[in-house]
């Protein structure tokens, strides 16, 4: 395990690959414990590309700096300080609290994520229905100012 005496020592030297490799892995584990998708792209990416979690890292950044990004890639939920990832919460849906099983997870199931949509989808309905009737009523309001349509001759 990588301790905060050896990351001083890295600093001063920089050329100890075994030693990035293995802070690269921690940071790798991380990211990917995180969410199961992004693991399994993390795991591809070394496994098609034989990358070592130093290259994988390296590569991720570097290509971004060399791009010049560093100041393009928007900020990451995920990142931010202080968010806490896996500690319990209410559920906006069923306001029952759960412990979420991927960072980032809003709702306690994929019960109370359908239900959510579904009020959504309702919601955007309704409001597209009302939208329609606003359109129907100001054609009808419009044709009543115009008066009746000239005699057809
Ligand atoms: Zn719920």
């Amino acid at each position: 395990m990588v301790s905060k005496e050896d990351v001083k020592v890295l600093k001063k030297t920089g050329d100890d690959e075994n030693f990035i490799e293995e802070c690269a892995k921690v940071v790798v584990d991380y990211v990917g414990s995180l969410d199961p998708q992004w693991d399994k792209r993390l795991k591809i990416a070394m496994d098609e590309k034989g990358w070592t979690n130093r290259q994988l890292c390296g590569s991720l950044m570097g290509v971004q700096l060399d791009r010049g990004l560093h100041l393009e890639t928007p900020t990451h939920i995920l990142f931010e300080p202080g968010v806490k990832h896996f500690s319990t919460k209410e559920c906006p849906e069923c306001q029952k609290a759960f412990t979420p099983k991927i960072a980032g997870q809003v709702m306690c199931s994929e019960a109370c994520g359908l239900a959510a949509a579904r009020k959504r989808k309702a919601a955007r309905d309704e409001e597209v229905a009302r939208s329609a009737i606003n359109v129907e009523a100001a054609m009808a309001a419009a044709q009543a100012a115009m008066g009746p349509p000239p005699p057809v001759r």
